[in-house]
């Protein structure tokens, strides 16, 4: 899409201006996780913004792990990261980067500001930290070691690099402003005795740069001109100003803050996902219940769907919450237009064609898509006995009820219209068997004597057809804001957000799929085949229903 076709958003007027005015040469945006967790919808939101804005401005967009608190982050995070951003359509410029690859550097620039007296050593304990640092209606006190000498600050910050003290028992600090109204400047922790084995750097490291002191020197060793984040960074922006300022950077980035994507009905933070990963509420980070892009993935949302949503959410300067239905309608709208036809029964109810032949069958077809003549017809066995949805019969029923009931017609979709004789019952008088007659020559006629079925059903040949097992994905919570005032957001788990049915009956050509393909089930909703090859089992991405008020 080019640029002048819909009204630019703030951050493409702010850059379009840069462009036009010289103040930037060319673009260069970074997508920065943490790899402490698999990536959610918000950070799609970011990846989309980022990633986007380096396509539209023929820019460049890095892929940075901001890896510097090894003890919540692993390789498996960094790998599901890569292959998420991959998979989201998007390639980042060059190698991917580490935060961890400029420790060197961070390390010489905190020397610097020992050197220059704008950093210093600090013995007090967190609580007395804590203490000294004021409250946001009283101004700090100055830590009682503020005023150590270059020297010997240099010094204490080589004993922390060099393993000499004990974690927790000294951080380093920048030296501003005790008594400023932003807490952020209040001579903020920049460097931290960590005794972790890093998965970048091993154990080259006992000290680890705090995330403000990395994250906008990263931004500057980088050239990245456009430095964008979530508005709960807006404070921490004077001190990464300040930064910037006292330090021999290469270049001086600039931040912008947007609003973050909330959605209701779920949960995104990292540490909660994890919870629910951990203590086994779903299945995995890719659970297809999870708001993560692994899980929508498994479930069948299409990445053209996913960055569709965050062009429709757009980019404000404030926070708000988005209606998941909304996700919902971008998934349903692509899977409608995309996703080919075919015929599943959920709850198999046996019907026998007792006017068909027993060794007759035939081969009848079905389109792929009514609107898509490039998706290829199916083909349909059918003989005498069938499977429909078990609530697509009943032995009597008013006129609302559009489908099989005794005496009455039905047409089965794209086959005969037949008509139902008798049902069948077992001893606790359950029925499990309708007996029931083709009307002839009604495969894509109206029958002759003029009575016609007033509606239409799915159903699979009995003879030849596909077993398999369908998972029922519905939403994970049942409550608005499961994360909102102080509510424990496990209580708000929805009983029923997975119901297993194993006996399905599907179309033959059904069994012949491959992982991730997506159908539309007529009638049913949208399923994809699950991501594990080695049974049949097609997930529910959305039901065909559309809750979105647009
Ligand atoms: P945490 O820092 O608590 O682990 P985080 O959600 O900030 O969690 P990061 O890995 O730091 O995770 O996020 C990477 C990028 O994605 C950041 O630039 C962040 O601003 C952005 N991001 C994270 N959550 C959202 C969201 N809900 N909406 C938009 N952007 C988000
Ligand atoms: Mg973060």
């Amino acid at each position: 899409m080019s640029v002048e076709e819909k009204p630019l958003n703030f951050l493409e007027q702010i850059i379009k201006k840069d462009l036009a005015e010289g103040a930037c040469k060319k673009l260069v945006t970074r997508f920065p996780p943490e790899p402490n967790g698999y990536l959610h919808i918000g950070h799609a939101k970011s990846i989309c913004l980022n990633f986007g804005l380096a396509e539209t401005f023929g820019g460049e967009c890095n892929l940075r792990f901001d890896d510097t608190n090894p003890a919540k982050e692993e390789m498996e995070y960094v790998e599901a990261i890569k292959k998420d951003v991959e998979w989201l359509g998007y390639r980042w410029a060059g190698e991917v980067r580490y935060a961890s690859s400029y420790f060197d550097t961070l390390y010489s620039w905190a020397q610097h500001l020992v050197e220059t007296g704008k950093a210093y050593v600090c013995d007090l304990s967190a609580d007395e930290a804590r203490e000294y640092r004021g409250t946001l209606t009283e101004p700090g006190k100055n830590s009682p070691y503020r005023e150590r000498s270059a020297a010997e600050n240099l010094s204490l910050l080589e004993g922390m690099k060099c393993g000499e003290f004990d974690e927790g028992s000294r951080v380093l600090r920048a030296k501003i402003d005790m008594s400023s109204g932003n807490i952020n400047l209040r001579d903020p922790i920049l460097y931290r005795i960590r005794k972790q084995h890093h998965h970048q750097t091993g154990d080259k490291w006992c000290i680890y740069p705090t995330y403000d002191f990395a994250h906008g020197q990263e931004d500057a060793i980088e050239g990245i001109t456009h430095s964008i984040c979530t508005l709960e960074f807006a404070d921490h922006r004077p001190l990464y100003e300040w930064l910037i300022e006292n330090l021999p950077v290469p270049a001086k980035p600039k931040q912008y803050e947007f609003g973050r994507l909330n959605l209701n009905y779920t949960v995104t933070s990292k540490r909660k996902l994890k919870q629910l990963v951990d203590e086994g509420h779903v299945d995995g980070w890719d659970d297809p219940r999870m708001p993560t892009i692994a899980g929508y993935r498994r479930r069948g949302y299409s990445p053209a769907a996913l960055r569709k949503f965050c062009e429709m959410i757009g980019v404000t300067k404030s926070d708000g919450v988005v209606d998941v239905a909304m996700l919902e309608h971008a998934i349903r709208d692509d899977l409608d237009k995309n996703a080919p036809r075919a015929m599943c029964v959920i709850n198999p109810l046996k019907v026998v064609l007792t006017n068909y032949p027993e060794d007759k069958t035939e081969r009848l077809t079905a389109p792929g898509h009514p609107n898509r003549d490039d998706l290829p017809a199916r083909e349909l066995p059918f003989g005498r006995e069938v499977y429909i949805e078990a609530d697509d019969f009943r032995e009597e029923a008013n006129k609302k009820y559009k489908r099989l009931v005794i005496g009455k017609r039905v047409r089965l979709r794209s086959a005969y219209v037949i008509e139902a004789d008798e049902a069948i019952k077992n001893a606790a008088g359950e029925i499990v068997e309708v007996r029931a007659r083709i009307i002839e020559g009604t495969v894509g006629n109206d029958p002759e004597d003029g009575v016609k079925p007033k509606g239409v059903i799915q159903w699979v040949a009995a003879h030849e057809c596909a077993n398999f097992t369908v998972n029922l994905y519905d939403r994970l919570f049942n409550d608005v804001a499961p994360d909102a005032g102080g509510k424990d957001f496990l209580s708000c788990i929805n009983p029923d957000s997975l119901v297993v049915k194993t006996n399905c009956k599907g179309e033959v050509g059904l069994s012949a799929t491959t992982p991730g393909q997506g159908f539309q089930f007529e009638r049913e909703g949208y399923f994809c085949r699950d991501l594990d090859d080695s049974k049949l089992v097609f997930n529910r991405t959305i039901s065909l229903r559309d809750t979105f008020v647009g």
